[in-house]
């Protein structure tokens, strides 16, 4: 195996860049034995509400809970859909059917990664309650159709912004849109954990305290229990990680943005590749660059051979996993999907990444495009 130039992510190297702060954030969390909630959870959820622009925010377990946490205030009974995209990772769907709900995909655009309003339209039945899209690899979607959409058909919206922090429509944050807006620290993200948590901002406070007592055994004060909740906990340790990080994310999600400006300027010139969609008045923040080129594996194995690690995000899309071979879907019932799945490729982005490895990136895929 070649030697590793351009890794997929470095997440040490980004620990390293900020040592000091994460070092005496954990060492404070342990001198205060903060572990669960505390004052760090407290500052967190403050502090992320204000980040986004939100009043609310209930911090959670992990980008998954947050999901279901969400579905459970806004009452998703058994038999009850819930439209969300057919390109998304299982999260998004997992969590429907935990619920209780029933999961209904809708395809994608032909010119993007985004779940297509047209098609949660032709979706739509009595039965229909509520939509999840997803603002994918950090592009958002088309909001303004979808909210035309639920109002008219009187349906709950939540935004999975998991790789969507800090994501714009015309200026205005991804997230806000919706009824609520579920948000993932998952290491990897564009704003990670040392390990799992997750958060729900909204602005109505109602549904924030639904989740919140939900969310941690059914109960606002300590011992009083109204309901049986689960629980579902960001513990202290993540979020003072966390609380460390936030100061880093516009600077970070800069980076991110220029390289991926760098690397489209640059691949729009290869005949064989699309470069990611530019969505006129939205920002995304790029927690994902992906590629599309027929011949994706062998290119995969091209840049691997130089050195440089890609990744599939993802192999399969949610209607044609063996999770869902009961419903028996077909090719044609997703075609964009479908197509996209065989072609995608996530390049390295990560805002340590110095310019040489993405002069080295764009070099190795200039050197493919001359043979293909
Ligand atoms: C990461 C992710 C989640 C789930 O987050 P976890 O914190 O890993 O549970 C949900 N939806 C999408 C789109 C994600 O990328």
């Amino acid at each position: 195996m070649p030697k590793v130039l351009v890794p997929f992510a470095d997440l040490y190297l980004q620990y390293l860049g900020m040592k000091e702060s994460i070092d005496s954030a954990i060492a404070d969390v342990i001198r205060t034995s903060s572990y669960i909630r505390g004052e760090y959870v407290e500052e967190f959820e403050k502090k992320f509400a204000s980040l986004v622009s939100a009043d609310y925010c209930v911090s959670c377990a992990n980008g998954t809970d947050s999901l279901f946490i969400a579905m459970h205030a806004l009452g998703v009974k058994s038999g009850d859909e819930v439209i969300t995209t057919a390109h998304s990772w299982i999260s998004t769907s997992e969590s429907i059917s935990q619920a209780g709900g029933n999961v209904v995909f809708a395809d994608t655009t032909a010119s993007s990664y985004q779940i297509d309003p047209e098609q949660i339209l032709s979706k739509i039945t009595s039965k229909t309650v509520g939509i999840i899209p997803v603002h994918l690899y950090g592009q958002p979607c088309d909001m303004q159709r979808i909210m035309e959409i639920a109002d008219e058909f009187n349906l709950w919206v939540i935004e999975d912004c998991a790789q969507a922090h800090l994501a714009t429509i015309d200026d205005r944050y991804v997230g806000s849109f919706g009824d609520i807006a579920s948000y993932s620290f998952y290491p990897g993200k564009n704003l990670g954990a040392m390990g799992d948590a997750g958060a729900l901002t909204t602005n109505n406070k109602n549904l924030s305290d639904s989740m919140a007592k939900f969310a941690r055994h059914g109960g606002l004060k300590k011992g009083s229990h109204e309901i049986e909740g689960i629980n579902s906990r960001m513990d202290g340790m993540q979020a003072a990680v966390l609380l460390a990080k936030m100061p880093h994310l516009r600077g970070w999600t800069s980076r991110r943005q220029q390289i991926a400006q760098i690397y489209s300027e640059a691949l729009k010139e290869i005949k064989s590749i699309s470069v990611p969609p530019e969505i006129i008045g939205t920002q995304s923040v790029f927690h994902l660059y992906v590629i599309k080129d027929k011949r994706r594996d062998e290119l995969a194995k091209f840049l691997i051979e130089r050195g440089i690690q890609t990744s599939i995000n993802y192999p399969v899309a949610l209607p044609f996993l063996p999770a869902y071979k009961k419903y028996g879907y077909k090719s044609m019932d997703f075609p964009n999907a479908y197509k996209n799945q065989s072609q995608i490729l996530s390049l390295p982005l990560y805002p340590e990444m110095e310019d040489w490895q993405v002069n080295l990136v764009i070099d190795s895929l200039r050197e493919y495009g001359r043979y293909s």
